[in-house]
């Protein structure tokens, strides 16, 4: 079996380990450069576009953010590429919101800020406690802005090819990650919480402590989004927990970044999920291990991630270390979830000292 993947990052690094296991061979597809790499290699190799598209048994992406270049055009119209619906609408972030509602999947409430009188109506209907988001390319925390009583209103510039959403009061952010094959069975993971600082993922924590019903209530609504695009493959979910109900942020059609700890803390990780999935393999509901936690390394220089991850597992994806650039990442396990907790967050405390 031969999996191209778009993309040429961490998770495409991680997918073509996880294929390596499973006799699985990943490509990897840069869609700005146009390089091409097999496997794990680091090494660009050369090819005929065509001779590689016919090769391939199907196709996956590992961004949803996809340049509009002639080259991502031809994979986007290519055969065998389940998930090109599921990128298009949720490359935006006003039809994801809109299929969100149409589902009946409780989110954010939200207004599409394409007018200054757009800008006022959201101002008197969040009382100013808002976040504007922008349509398109954000990640991380970039292309988002919180409004609050300090700053009411946002620029001009926020005009126009934005969302402005409610400001949510959570208590905490939980993400579900699950797939889909083709047949329509769908597995999931449990409910991992999740830290971010600055709009940053920093932390995760599985599984989190909830009700049955208020897993089942994300696997639901994941089921039903997955559904609805037909989609096959890894998909997760990101929420809101206000205390009184799951509220849900955003739809990445990809592995995520919450669902590393999975590495670890499973039989089935979330980019073999993604494979068996994707190629028809049996897929199974993934049996978890026990409590793990993943620490995000974002900026860290090789030597700090050495020294800090002894005795945990280090995952580093061999990028030069920039201030807010994700560089790799510790799983951590404990069968005493209080104190992994702690630990972990020890961890971070200890990372960002470094910042
Ligand atoms: P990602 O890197 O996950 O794609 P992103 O930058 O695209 O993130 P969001 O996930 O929508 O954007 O927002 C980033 C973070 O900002 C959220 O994880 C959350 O902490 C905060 N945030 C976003 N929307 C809201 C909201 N409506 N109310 C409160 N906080 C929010
Ligand atoms: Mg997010």
């Amino acid at each position: 079996m031969h999996v191209l993947v778009i993309g040429a990052g961490q998770l495409s690094l991680m997918l073509a380990e996880a294929g390596s296991r499973l006799g699985i061979q990943v490509d990897r597809l840069d869609p700005f450069s146009g390089d091409l790499r097999h496997g794990t290699s680091l090494d660009v190799v050369n090819y005929d576009l065509d001779t590689l598209l016919a090769r391939a048994d199907i196709l996956t992406a590992e961004i949803e953010h996809l340049p509009d270049n002639t080259l991502v055009q031809k994979l986007m119209a290519a055969p065998r590429f389940p998930a090109a619906r599921a990128l298009r609408l949720i490359a935006d972030r006003l039809p994801q919101k809109q299929l969100l509602d149409e589902l009946e999947v409780p989110n954010a409430p939200w207004l599409n800020c394409d007018s200054a009188s757009a800008l006022d109506q959201s101002i008197e209907r969040f009382h100013g406690e808002m976040v504007v988001k922008r349509r398109r390319g954000g990640y991380d925390g970039r292309g988002t802005l919180l409004c609050d009583s300090d700053t009411p209103r946002p620029g001009d510039e926020w005009i126009g090819d934005t969302i402005i959403e409610q400001r949510i009061p959570f208590q905490r952010e939980l993400s579900i990650v699950g797939a889909r094959n083709a047949k329509g069975e769908c597995v999931f993971y449990p409910l991992t919480e999740n830290l971010h600082r600055n709009g940053i993922l920093r932390l995760s924590f599985a599984p989190v402590d909830v009700s049955a019903a208020t897993q089942r209530h994300a696997e639901d609504s994941l089921r039903k989004i997955m559904t609805a695009l037909d989609y096959v493959g890894v998909m997760a979910l990101e929420c809101f927990d206000t205390g009184d109900q799951l509220l849900a942020n955003e739809v990445a059609p990809r592995v995520h970044n919450s669902g590393h700890w999975t590495q670890a803390g499973t039989d089935i990780c979330q980019f073999a999920l993604h494979l068996r999935a994707l190629t028809g393999l049996p897929m199974p509901a993934p049996t978890v291990f026990g409590p793990h936690a993943m620490v995000n390394l974002i900026g860290t220089s090789f030597a700090d991630a050495l020294k800090h991850s002894a005795g945990h597992r280090l995952h580093w994806y061999g990028k030069e270390p920039r201030p807010g650039r994700k560089v790799g990442h510790i799983n951590m396990e404990n069968a005493d979830s209080g104190k992994l907790k702690q630990d972990a967050t020890a961890l971070l405390d200890a990372l960002l000292a470094l910042e």
